[in-house]
């Protein structure tokens, strides 16, 4: 390996890259077993893809990830320890249904209990859910017809079981919401391993008891910041890791300014930023491979503020989903707990993404705009501030909510490139999880288990 000078070298026990709720976690981990780390984050602060910002007015937005459900028990836990307190996501009224042709339709519940497609809609997610059932989520290769689904996109497997253009939309709609992707580019496999991931279809679309649940006070980064602000100066910001030299010794980790030696390393970082660095040696082909499988989903989330919530005096609930042509999929009520204001959040997906990242600001606020009046009425059109946030033009994450898998990634090389150790160096991020693949929960049970995997090797290596 090659000779750093002494200025710049920190001598550490293990070196967690990324400072997102996968490395954070795990670098607890290491603190609560006594083991001295370094956390090195390439940003200028903590929680990568949850990004809370406080705005000029005072409210507080989440950019990225914001819903925690209570079946994600690692965050619940977590949030607990901090004394951070939720609060239930606002679904109160009608919801509005805009259906491709215009029509603006209210209902209640989880669903329309009727419209164009319905029936065949849930008939087909009843389905996926039956597949989903036999997927192991812990060696999803070992799933007797792995290699079968791993062979074909979620589109194919929607044409091949319903002609219902109807549904299809909204089967597609739901792979742009929950994968940010478009149904032919992502692996059935991989639909059905993240639908398991979360105990079921129901858990990934819903609000009450589900993935949408409840929200953070101090937003997202709340229980992040408590966790960087216990670990101290052992997070370190503005360190971007460049490359890794590893051999049965221990770890090189070169950021830009420094170079840091330790025994293992815990790479917490989406897998394109792993793509980015330079590894020595080459990491073996069937991490590569599977890296190569695993392009983000593409997503902006955009808030728009008023003075208050006016919606729910006309007994809308804020909640959308939109069929028609225009950039936003969902909207959601984000407004704050005691609602002293009022907060639209809406959604920008897949391919309606790609055709709105070529738009200009102004015309990228007005689209978005229209669908919020069609939601909400008038009012909607002047919001008192708007923000949007574009994650595939952020220069660390480079969109989200998460990686996809695309077909023959888990079969062809799931087992040994998902998250199997490489020697000294140990994989967490969200995409490594058995649990909630994807949310902050799962990146919170990866950095667990990636500090578990060091803490039994040290131990292992002589460790006292
Ligand atoms: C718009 C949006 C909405 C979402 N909504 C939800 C939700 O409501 N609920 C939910 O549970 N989840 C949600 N998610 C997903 C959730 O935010 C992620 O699953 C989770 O935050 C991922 O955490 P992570 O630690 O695995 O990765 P990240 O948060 O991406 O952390 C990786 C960190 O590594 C850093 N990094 C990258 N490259 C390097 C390098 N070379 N050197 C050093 N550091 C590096 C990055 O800056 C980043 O801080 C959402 C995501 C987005 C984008």
């Amino acid at each position: 390996m090659e000779r750093p000078s002494a200025e710049h070298l920190t001598e550490t026990e293990v070196v967690v890259v990324g400072g997102g709720y996968a490395g954070l976690a795990a670098a607890l981990r290491l603190h609560d077993n006594d083991v001295d780390f370094t956390l090195v984050e390439a940003a200028d602060r903590i929680g990568g893809r949850v990004l809370t910002e406080t705005r000029a007015d005072g409210v507080t937005v989440d950019h990225g990830g914001q819903w925690v459900g209570p079946t994600q028990t690692r965050l619940v836990e977590l949030a607990a320890r901090f004394g951070c307190r939720t609060f239930p996501t606002w679904e109160t009224g009608s919801h509005i249904e805009v259906w491709n042709d215009g029509g603006r339709v209210p209902y209640t519940g989880a669903a329309p209990a009727d419209g164009p497609g319905i029936a065949e809609y849930v008939r087909v997610t009843k389905v996926l859910d039956e597949l989903a059932r036999e997927v192991d989520t812990v060696r999803p290769w070992r799933t007797p017809r792995c290699t079968e689904w791993d062979a074909r996109t979620a589109g194919s497997f929607f044409r091949s079981r319903t002609d219902d253009a109807d549904a299809r939309r909204r089967l597609d709609l739901a792979v742009q919401g929950l994968w940010c992707a478009e149904p032919d580019e992502i692996s059935l496999f991989h639909v059905l391993f993240y639908i398991a991931a979360a105990g079921g279809f129901e858990q990934l679309m819903e609000t009450r008891g589900c993935a949408q649940d409840s929200r953070f006070t101090t937003g997202a980064a709340g229980p992040a910041r408590a966790v960087a602000a216990l670990l101290k100066e052992r997070v370190r910001l503005g360190e971007r890791v460049r490359s890794i030299a590893h051999d049965t010794q221990g770890v090189h980790v070169r950021t830009e300014s420094a170079v840091l030696r330790a025994r293992r390393a815990i790479v917490a970082v989406p897998p394109h930023a792993v793509r980015a660095m330079g590894f020595t040696p080459p990491l073996p082909d069937s991490r590569t491979g599977w890296l190569s499988h695993s392009p983000m989903g593409r997503v902006a989330k955009i808030h728009a503020v008023y003075d208050t919530p006016f919606w729910r005096e006309s007994g809308l609930s804020g909640v959308a989903t939109l069929y028609d042509d225009g950039p936003v999929g969902v909207v959601f009520d984000n407004s704050p707990e005691d609602g002293s204001c009022g907060v639209l959040v809406g959604f920008v997906y897949g391919s309606r993404l790609d055709r709105f990242s070529t738009l200009d600001a102004g015309s990228r606020r007005a689209a978005v705009l229209r669908g919020l009046v069609t939601v909400a009425g008038p009012r909607a059109g002047a919001p008192r501030d708007y923000t949007e946030k574009i994650w595939t033009q952020d220069p660390f994450a480079r969109g989200g909510y998460e990686a996809y898998t695309t077909p023959g990634g888990w079969s062809g090389f799931g087992e040994h490139g998902w998250r199997e150790p490489t020697g000294a160096l140990h994989w967490a991020g969200t995409e490594t999880a058995s649990e909630w693949n994807g949310y902050i929960d799962g990146a919170v049970s990866s950095g667990y288990r990636a500090a578990e995997e060091v803490l039994a090797a040290l131990r292992t290596d002589g460790r006292p």
